[in-house]
């Protein structure tokens, strides 16, 4: 039997048995951790308000046979706010059902860990535009999965800007005035061009700190949507909730 404690994220609970709880956590050195809550959805349950979702937590943790057991759990930020309000609650779920899709158990998640901590204070603090957060969030991931798209510079002839520039979903490359007119895909202003490359190439502390248009950013969040999906191969359809409710 080995124990530790880390800090974590709730991103889903499960209930099982009489009053039990599957927790998964998110954390930065062991990526995905799926364990086991004993009595956690009892009210006076001592891990009762540590386990739930969008919950940042210490936890203390034994692992025996493969199977981890939560026994202590020190709440550290629960970001309620992101429950009083649908556009935002879908969003987060969105995030949670990503990371969960994407992220591997046992494996150094750090990158992974960072964004979603921010993204899900920026969800509820309430400052920062949804699209915006959606769309640092689904970029920066397909990046961190290994799927960065080579946006620097057009990729049949190098050029680095013409003033409409095309962007393909599907292979992640990026094409300008002249060598994508006749491909059929979206066009995107420079604008997006340029808030795509911030997305992909820039430091981490840095990664939000840029404006762009309503339309621009709708625009931005269209493609990074449809890359992040065509990177994962898989549609969620939690992103429905959030689109009727994001106005
Ligand atoms: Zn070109």
């Amino acid at each position: 039997m080995q124990r530790f404690s880390t800090d974590g994220l709730v991103l889903k609970t499960k209930a099982t048995g009489e009053s039990d709880l599957i927790v998964f956590l998110l954390t930065e050195k062991k990526g995905i951790v799926r364990a086991f809550a004993k009595g956690a959805r009892g009210m006076k349950n001592k891990l009762h308000t540590a386990c739930v979702p969008f919950t940042y937590a210490s936890f203390g943790l034994y692992e025996k046979n493969d199977v981890y057991n939560i026994t202590e759990a020190d709440l550290k930020e629960s970001f309620f706010d992101i429950r009083t309000d649908l556009s935002r609650l879908s969003l987060g779920q969105y995030f949670c059902e990503v990371v969960l899709k994407t992220m591997t158990e046992e494996a150094d998640e750090a990158d992974c860990y960072r964004l979603m901590l921010r993204c899900v204070y920026y969800l509820s603090q309430g400052k920062k535009d949804l699209l915006l957060i959606k769309s640092v969030f689904e970029m920066r991931l397909a990046v961190i999965s290994g799927y960065a798209p080579p946006v620097h510079a057009c990729a049949n002839c190098g050029a680095f800007s013409t003033e409409k520039m095309y962007f393909d979903c599907e292979s992640g490359l990026l094409y300008c005035s002249d060598c994508g007119d006749a491909q059929n895909l979206p066009e995107i202003g420079e604008a997006v061009v340029s808030a795509m490359r911030h997305i992909v190439y820039s430091p981490f502390d840095r990664l939000f700190a840029f404006t762009l248009s309503d339309q621009s950013l709708r625009t931005l969040t269209r493609m990074t949507q449809t890359y992040l999906q065509n990177c994962m191969q898989t549609r969620f359809s939690v992103l429905d909730y959030f689109w009727t409710s994001y106005s």
